[in-house]
């Protein structure tokens, strides 16, 4: 079996080194004749990062950026702080780094694995049947696969190919990006500020270069074309924040017009969409590139399955029905931000007092953060699949003896599910032999989960199956549900 990813962005190149690593031959076709150089997305959640930690990448891509612990929004005189400290998660921060340093580490991975990825190959043709998948680029190669993924970003053509529809619409605010070096002390945080004249958020990459989201109503009649100079990036800073900073030079910036857009479907037979293919949102909210990457996340070890002969029946179809939800929570988040950013003028007045009061709510922050951050996503049972306490879930970061790798995060399970055994009598491990070639047991100390001592995790790190001193024929019937018959 083979597959072909059109797109080397994030999403494309992270599911590339998956597949590779696990000795999946596979093909990434990228229109670009050379690497991106673009800033473009310049945060990464603790979600994301938890998943590129499974994959080793964590620790470096941490070295090089900035950890911001704290959002710190100001209206007027007024502060509200949104604290990032999840506590559940080894990751608490965004961490800000530019989307390619991301897309480098995420490449040299994949080149490592062996994917092949091949430059100046834009797809323009696709056809499947019974036998597989078959794709055209522009210059008249043909390209054969079993799976093909479409990580080819917002424009795809791969979903236009599968006649997928994209509804949704396109914001009619124009928002300036840029990266800009600023003098002056805005502190470690991320820092929007929120005025009648608009919206500025400013993020340190840490030195010295800062990344501008800007939403000007005063120059939102100027075309998306003309350049984006660092007077204009001081006076709009000047009229919303009341300070430019002293915004001493301007590097990458463009004039954006979002979308809210999600495509009708993520599945088209052997032809998988993911990524920004699959959903654009506004920037606000830094959700675009992480929701990529999960997505990634999420698809990989099912090609792997599928490719190994065991995944069950239904597996390829929860694709669809774990990351569009996830996708649409994605662009519900951004798009009430983009609201709150650009409120009309009967709703402005409250904002100073309505937003840092909410803020200051435990439950409200606790929710925004889990929110953004993706630590809340949540899978739903696929049918027939027995519903036991916390399917689905995040499994945390639990302790696990040093011959499983100390951390259960730590510990490289893209491809195989772990079965974690707590019971008493650790008969539960016992099971998992005969699917050795799929599934790590371990036993383990007390997990410190109530009302569970067994855990059946996936791949991808999200919780399968649980029990409490389940008998054994239990234990065989969640493995042969979700990881099929036994080798
Ligand atoms: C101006 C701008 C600013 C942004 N700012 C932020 C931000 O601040 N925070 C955030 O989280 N997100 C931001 N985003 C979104 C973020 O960059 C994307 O969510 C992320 O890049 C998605 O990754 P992807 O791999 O799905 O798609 P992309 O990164 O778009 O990669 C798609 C790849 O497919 C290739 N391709 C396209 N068509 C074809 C074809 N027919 N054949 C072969 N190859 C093809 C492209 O060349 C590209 O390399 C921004 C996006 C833009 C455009």
């Amino acid at each position: 079996m083979s597959v072909v990813i059109v797109g080397a962005g994030p999403t494309g190149l992270l599911l590339a080194g998956d597949l590779a690593e696990a000795g999946i031959p596979v093909t990434v076709l990228e229109r670009r004749a050379e690497e991106s150089n673009l800033t473009r997305a310049f945060g990464l959640h603790a979600r994301s990062l938890e998943l590129l930690e499974m994959r080793g990448l964590a620790d470096r891509l941490v070295a090089e950026g900035t950890r911001l612990p704290e959002v710190r929004v100001r209206i007027g005189n007024a502060v509200g702080a949104l604290d990032l400290r999840h506590p559940e998660s080894r990751f608490p921060f965004i961490l800000i780094l530019k989307q390619a340093r991301t897309e480098a580490a995420l490449l040299e991975r994949a080149l490592d694995h062996g994917a092949e990825i091949v430059h100046g190959a834009e797809v323009t043709g696709l056809e499947q049947d019974a036998r597989g998948a078959v794709v055209t680029t522009a210059d008249g190669r043909v390209f054969t696969a079993d799976h093909m993924v479409g990580c080819d970003g917002a424009h795809s053509a791969v979903r236009d190919l599968i006649g997928a529809g994209f509804p949704g619409r396109s914001y009619p605010d124009r928002i300036l990006l840029a990266d800009v070096l600023l003098t002056g002390d805005l502190g470690g945080a991320i820092n929007p500020f929120m005025a009648d004249a608009g919206v500025s958020l400013l993020a340190p990459y840490g030195d010295g270069w800062f990344r501008a989201v800007i939403w000007d109503r005063t120059v939102q009649g100027v075309p998306t074309e003309a350049p984006l100079t660092l007077e204009q990036v001081r006076e709009s800073l000047r009229r919303i924040a009341g300070d430019d900073f002293g915004a001493a030079e301007i590097g990458w910036s463009t004039r954006f017009l979002s979308e809210r857009r999600q495509a009708d479907r993520y599945r088209s037979g052997r032809v998988f969409l993911a990524g920004d293919a699959a959903h654009v949102h506004s920037p606000l909210g830094a959700m675009g590139m992480n929701t990529g990457i999960q997505d990634a996340a999420n698809l990989s070890w099912k090609l792997i399955a599928a490719h190994r002969g065991w995944a069950p029946g239904w597996l390829l179809d929860t694709y669809q029905t774990e990351r569009h939800p996830a996708g649409r929570t994605a662009l519900r988040l951004t798009d009430t931000v983009l609201r709150v950013a650009t409120a009309p003028a009967a709703v402005r007045p409250f904002r100073p007092y309505v937003l840092p009061a909410l803020l200051d709510r435990p439950a409200v922050r606790r929710r925004a953060r889990r929110t953004i951050s993706a630590l809340n996503v949540r899978y739903p049972a696929p049918p027939g699949i027995e519903e036991t306490p916390s399917l689905g879930h995040r499994v945390p970061d639990l302790p696990l003896p040093e011959g499983a790798g100390g951390r259960l995060h730590a510990r490289a399970h893209r491809d195989r599910f772990t079965l974690l055994d707590a019971s008493p009598g650790g008969a539960a491990a016992a099971q998992a032999e005969e699917w050795s070639d799929r599934v790590d047991p371990v036993r383990t100390g007390d997990l410190g989960l109530s009302g569970m001592d067994v855990l059946l995790v996936r791949p991808d790190g999200y919780l399968a199956w649980s029990g409490r001193e389940p008998e054994a024929g239990q234990v065989r019937a969640a493995l042969r549900d979700w990881c099929g018959a036994p080798a």
